[in-house]
């Protein structure tokens, strides 16, 4: 089969989907490997590379026109050519259905299949596939580091004959792939660790890490201990804001990660926190585009709200392109790899949930996992 992919045009994407080491595994099991001229160079591949790892390196058209399976990392939604492309087709990549419905429902109708791994249920079988999982968490270390390169103090203690300088404290609110992430990367540069998500089993996963895990006041809302923050009560969301109000103001650097796929990311800090917070305290917002959890945060800006920055980074991984790129593409190997029957096709028939949740449009038609909005 030919896999192919194609230079991403989103002006915040420097990610490529087929990497060479990723090229190389393609070859070795039997795939032909087509990459558009200089899709790689902005994640550091060069053309050579891919050339002698075996693709052969082309012009997007004939790519198009001629791939059976095309990944992409972000941009293809708005840069496709439809009218280019190889019948029967399979494009794969993260489509970010929730946002983009309207434009992945253009793709019906058309003699294609799309499959979606933002939808890839996060069980350990996925694991090697998990695209959102493998960026994620890319994600959480870049934006402890890029709330770093702002503060205007130092992270670690540091003691010196000019004086003792004391370290950053950090507060990580939601506790998932980037937020224990960055956990662990506030750890290692010297800061001192919180953090909180409603999810009471991360508490564990928190304290290993050597961050202290907030709670709110137990009994505030037993729903809530099952799982989701979906089951929080009216109750327990002013509980929360009220806890993250009053520990926030001793906070130099917040990093805010709370969601839960496919809902309106909670509002965990309000502008009265931030009013009351220390001048030049730095907060993060990952969630902007689900709405945001720090009030005020706007995507791609770093705002000055009352002498604090909030910042909302639109591409975390794209800035970590080259290891975020081999990360990708190893998920996306993994994946086509998992269904490619013994006629060295794709099965795109596969009753496997892993196809079925993630494959979108069948054949041109919608599927049963197909998002409406
Ligand atoms: P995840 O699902 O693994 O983690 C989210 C966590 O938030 C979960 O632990 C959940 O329990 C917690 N949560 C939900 N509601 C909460 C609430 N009210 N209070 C506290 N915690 C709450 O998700 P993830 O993969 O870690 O991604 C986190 C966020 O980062 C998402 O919004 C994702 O879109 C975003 N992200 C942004 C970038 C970027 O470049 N800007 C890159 C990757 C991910």
């Amino acid at each position: 089969m030919i896999v192919a992919t194609i230079k991403e045009t989103n002006k915040n994407e420097e990610r490529v989907s087929i990497t060479p080491e990723s090229c190389k595994n393609f070859i070795q099991n039997g795939f032909e490997v087509y990459v558009e001229k200089g899709a790689g160079k902005l994640a550091n591949f060069q053309d050579s590379e891919y050339i002698k790892n075996g693709a052969l390196v082309l012009e997007k058209e004939e790519i198009l026109s001629k791939a059976e399976i095309l990944t992409c990392v972000s941009s293809v939604l708005d840069n496709l050519e439809l009218s280019s492309l190889k019948k029967g087709s399979i494009i794969i990549g993260l489509f970010n259905p929730y946002e983009n419905y309207k434009k992945i429902q253009n793709l019906v109708g058309r003699d294609l299949n799309l499959i979606a791994l933002d939808f890839l249920p996060r069980i350990s079988r996925a694991q090697s596939m998990d695209i959102l999982s493998s960026q994620a968490n890319l994600a959480g270390y870049k934006a402890v580091i890029e709330a770093c390169s702002i503060f205007k103090k130092a992270f670690p203690m540091m003691m010196t004959a000019a004086g003792t300088i004391i370290p950053a404290k950090c507060l990580i609110l939601g506790a998932g792939v980037a937020g224990l992430q960055a956990i662990a990367t506030a750890k290692r540069l010297g800061c001192v660790v919180s953090a909180f998500d409603v999810r009471p089993e991360v508490e564990e996963q928190v304290n290993s890490l050597g961050a202290k895990f907030i709670k709110v006041e137990e009994g505030s809302d037993k729903k809530t201990e099952s799982v989701y923050a979906k089951e929080m009560s009216e109750e327990y969301k002013k509980k929360q804001l009220n806890k993250i109000h009053e520990i926030a103001q001793n906070m130099d650097i917040i990093i805010s990660t709370a969601l839960i796929p496919g809902k309106k990311a909670p509002l965990l800090i309000e502008n009265r926190t931030i009013e009351k917070m220390k001048s030049g305290s730095i907060l993060v917002d990952l969630a902007t585009s689900a709405g945001g959890n720090i009030q005020g945060s706007e995507l791609g800006k770093k705002i000055n709200i009352f002498d604090k920055i909030v910042y909302s980074p639109i591409n975390l991984p794209s800035l970590i392109a080259n290891d975020a790129s081999l990360l990708f593409a190893k998920n996306i190997f993994n994946f086509i790899k998992n269904f490619i029957s013994t006629n060295k096709k794709f099965d795109i028939e596969s009753t496997d949930e892993l196809l079925l949740k993630t494959l979108l449009i069948r054949n041109g038609k919608k599927t049963e996992y197909f998002y409406e909005g």
